[in-house]
């Protein structure tokens, strides 16, 4: 790992609590972790320990109980709205469990929409080229619902690259995939972070995945510790 690389997410004594019917729920109480620029961190664990939970809070995409998350030493949870949706507009990019696909849009429209947003002089043409490098160059009309669970999973992982974002964080992104399909996204991820130093956090069951990140993390019992 490059040291001098620039720290991009911070996390200081991160808490997360959840107050439930059955009563408190603590998943964590004292998470600290630092990642640089252009570094692959897996976050492995068993299933209802706080991984998705953990990412979003990494993300910036929800609050913790306690403690801070800075990425690019900022908080995001001291921006007013508009400075928070323009900071993750620019940096950030999220591949979701559940892939939150807007249901009246095509793959294409999905694809094209954050390029958009950016207005970005090619957000067809653009949206095709990585439809076509996941595979989906046949589905571009497909609404979400005209497509397999699979097929949906790697519409959302072309949308989160078509912005080629500084951060990208995913939740289980070869989870609904076969081996052959889930190695192509694998190798376009860490081309990603090859040639343009995204940096990657990935929640993942598959130790393929885990193997080829820099260093990989296991939450357990509310604790963080590197493992490679
Ligand atoms: P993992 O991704 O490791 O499977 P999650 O972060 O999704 O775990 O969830 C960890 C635990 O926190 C689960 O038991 C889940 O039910 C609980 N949980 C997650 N979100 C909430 C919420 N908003 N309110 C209450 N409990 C929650
Ligand atoms: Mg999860």
């Amino acid at each position: 790992m490059d040291k001098t690389m620039e720290k991009v997410i911070s996390a200081q004594h991160v808490a997360k609590h959840f107050h439930t019917q059955a009563g408190s729920l603590e998943l964590f109480s004292n998470i600290n972790l630092d990642i640089h620029q252009g570094e692959s961190v897996a976050i492995v664990g068993p299933s209802g320990t706080g991984k998705s939970t953990l990412l979003s809070l990494l993300a910036g995409l929800d609050q913790p109980s306690s403690g801070s998350v800075l990425l690019k030493n900022t908080d995001l949870n001291k921006l007013d709205d508009k400075s928070r949706a323009e900071f993750r507009n620019r940096y950030i990019s999220f591949v979701f469990q559940a892939f939150h696909l807007l249901p009246d849009l095509t793959a294409l429209q999905n694809v094209m929409l954050p390029l958009q947003i950016r207005n970005h002089a090619q957000a067809e043409q653009e949206a095709t080229n990585w439809l076509q490098k996941v595979g989906l160059g046949k589905r571009l009309g497909h609404k979400p619902s005209e497509l397999s669970g699979g097929e949906q999973q790697r519409v959302a992982i072309a949308r989160s690259f078509a912005t080629q974002p500084a951060l990208l964080f995913a939740d289980e992104p070869t989870g609904n995939l076969d081996e052959h399909t889930g190695e192509q996204i694998i190798n376009q991820l860490f081309g990603l972070n090859q040639e343009q130093h995204t940096t990657l956090v990935l929640i993942t069951h598959d130790s393929a995945l885990a193997k080829r990140c820099q260093r990989a993390l296991r939450l357990h019992n509310g604790v963080l510790e590197e493992i490679s």
